[in-house]
């Protein structure tokens, strides 16, 4: 497995993309440490980008972390939006508690830990502008129909990790670890179903930090 993108131009774009906050170089340095897997420097800057162009107010993810991809979107959104925010892990959760608190978007972030599937109750009521799908890579397309019906038309739909360190761009399952199969299986469905021609939705493949789908809602 190795980076989707190319290294010298990935650092080329990292260095010029600047921490706005101490709150960000420190969340970067835990996850870092603690290995956790959150968006890269260069793709939270296509995110930023597209919350200026989309103008969201009402976001959901799925895959809180320790919350950084919350925190530098409502920083950039400068508190005006309300993000509900799914993470399964309980250290994880309390960590990005303790950042939001500290970020002080307890009132725009709310961070709520439990399963994405079994979340239905939570989103049931919501109508989304954005949607930002990060967790369990084997289950993008079960998310996708989760959440299809509550995003309004005009809203956006992004997956991050599509491409899983190119495993996923692989063109013969034969050369995929074997534990890594089902994950390229599902994967590669869900990008066929996002990329097919049709009326409901229109998706574009981006080859930027561990690959990113955009989907706009017709
Ligand atoms: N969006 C974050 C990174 C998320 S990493 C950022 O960029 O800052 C993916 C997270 O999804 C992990 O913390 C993992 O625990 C969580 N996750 C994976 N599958 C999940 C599920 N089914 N329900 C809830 N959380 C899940
Ligand atoms: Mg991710």
């Amino acid at each position: 497995m190795s980076n989707i993108t190319n290294d010298k131009v990935e650092k080329y774009i990292t260095e010029r993309t600047h921490a706005v906050s101490n709150i960000q170089e420190e969340m970067e340095l835990y996850a870092k440490e603690n290995v956790v897997p959150i968006v890269t420097r260069d793709t939270l800057a296509l995110l930023k980008t597209i919350v200026h162009i989309n103008k969201p107010y009402n976001i959901l993810e799925f895959g809180t972390a320790i919350g950084y991809s919350s925190i530098m979107i409502c920083t950039e959104l400068k508190g005006n939006c309300k993000i509900t925010t799914i993470e399964r892990n309980e250290k994880r959760y309390l960590k990005a508690i303790e950042y939001v608190k500290r970020a002080g978007f307890q009132d725009e972030i709310d961070i709520i830990n439990v399963d994405v599937l079994e979340a239905g109750a939570i989103i049931e009521n919501g109508l989304y502008d954005l949607v930002f799908i990060d967790a369990a890579k084997g289950q993008y397309r079960l998310f996708f129909d989760m959440i299809f019906e509550k995003v309004r038309s005009g809203g956006i739909i992004i997956s991050d990790n599509i491409f899983h360190k190119a495993m996923v761009c692989e063109p013969e399952i034969c050369s995929v670890e074997r534990r890594q199969r089902t994950i390229y299986r599902r994967m590669n469905q869900y990008l066929d179903y996002l990329t097919t021609e049709n009326e409901s939705f229109y998706t574009t493949l981006v080859p930027i930090g561990d690959g990113l789908a955009i989907t706009y809602k017709r």
